[in-house]
């Protein structure tokens, strides 16, 4: 255990103690930490910059910042090389979750030694001290990983140090603070995917991205069939499950580059870089047949099916801007409807071939 950060655990609060250091050396690196929150709004950005302050301060070979988030710590920056990061973060969430677990106190951890030190990782780097401190404010937040090949670390100026950690803990919370009101402005709650907002502000940056590389882009609009029978049916509560499903659905099978936003109501909207509209028509249609064979139960154990239909726009061919995309997506979903519902419409003036584009 590391003393400095267990010498006021009687203490009420022990992270309000006036600390008293020498200012001249110390006040520079509290300066540069501090910078950070002015310099970024980007948490992987603030850890690396973090990450390296310490590093070149401290003279530290190894420093590695995680954070938490749903049981695990997340590496989110190190200075080790990649073949030695998922040893790394293993290590860490077995020091974690071991003292989390046993009820045991998880201020830090400490291992040194005269050898190497035998872990995950840690014989291959020669690490023979390695200090583990979770970032705790209210909650623990994530946790910062110091290895040295060598005991340089005795050094430490421990009191001070803990001034250090507050600081980047209290910076992190922050960075995490703002993230969660970005993404939550931009989520549509109940779905947990884009929202109409984002749709627009994205949709508008892409049109300006593939005008100025002369690319294509699809954009698909949907929605789900007879969805108020669900509601009239099966009461309000289950509607907002199959909305949750269908969107969720979507975000899982759809490539990592797509985006899909909810419009509003039970109509959504997927931006597809880069495949024309009758490229997009295979993706669309898969996950089309995906849905209909999708198996929702209600509270009482009725087993209820959704289907949905879709229209797809192209972009330049079919519309260079937002407006017109999205209008034309709308008329070639109306055709899906008007057809029967459950099927995929591109729109086109003047093709009746293939069963699926007509007139519009
Ligand atoms: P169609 O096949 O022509 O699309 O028929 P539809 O019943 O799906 O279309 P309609 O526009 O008649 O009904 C849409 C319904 O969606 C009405 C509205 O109450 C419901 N709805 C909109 N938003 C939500 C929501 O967030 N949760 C639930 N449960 N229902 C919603
Ligand atoms: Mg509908
Ligand atoms: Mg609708």
């Amino acid at each position: 255990m590391f003393e400095f950060l267990n010498k006021n655990k009687n203490k009420a609060n022990p992270r309000t103690q006036v600390v008293e250091f020498d200012y001249s050396r110390e006040s520079d690196i509290l300066q540069k930490i501090n910078k950070v929150a002015f310099k970024t709004r980007d948490l992987a950005e603030a850890t690396k910059i973090i990450s390296d302050i310490l590093a070149k301060y401290y003279n530290l070979d190894y420093c590695s910042i995680f954070l938490y988030n749903a049981g695990r710590l997340n590496l989110c920056y190190t200075n080790a090389q990649n073949e030695y990061k998922e040893g790394i973060e293993e290590f860490v969430n077995n020091i974690y979750h071991e003292k989390f677990f046993t009820g045991e106190d998880i201020d830090a951890y400490i291992l040194k030694s005269e050898d190497v030190l035998q872990y995950k990782t840690a014989e291959d780097r020669k690490i023979v001290h390695m200090i583990f401190i979770p970032l705790i404010l209210e909650q623990v937040l994530g946790g910062l990983l110091i290895e040295n090949t060598s005991n340089k670390l005795e050094d430490l100026e421990y009191e001070f140090f803990q001034v250090v950690i507050d600081n980047i803990t209290v910076i992190l919370q922050n960075l995490l603070y703002f993230k969660q009101i970005i993404d939550s402005s931009n989520m549509d709650g109940l779905t947990k995917i884009y929202n109409r907002y984002y749709l627009n502000l994205h949709l508008k940056k892409q049109i300006q991205i593939f005008t100025e590389k002369t690319g294509v882009f699809s954009i698909v609009m949907f929605d789900i069939d007879h969805f108020k029978v669900f509601n009239d049916t099966y009461g309000h509560l289950h509607g907002d499950k199959v909305l949750m499903a269908v969107a969720q659905y979507v975000k899982k099978n759809i490539r990592e580059i797509d985006t899909v936003y909810r419009y509003g109501g039970e109509e959504f909207i997927i931006h597809i870089p880069n495949l024309t509209s009758d490229m997009a028509f295979k993706q669309i249609e898969a996950i089309r047949e995906g849905i209909s064979k999708m198996k929702l139960y209600t509270d009482t154990g009725i087993l209820t099916n959704v289907t949905v239909s879709f229209g797809i726009t192209e972009f330049p061919k079919m519309s260079n801007e937002m407006n017109g995309l999205i209008g034309l997506a709308d008329k070639a979903l109306y055709k899906a409807k008007e057809q029967g519902r459950n099927q995929v419409v591109v729109y086109e003036q003047s093709r009746n071939d293939s069963g699926r584009s007509e007139q519009l």
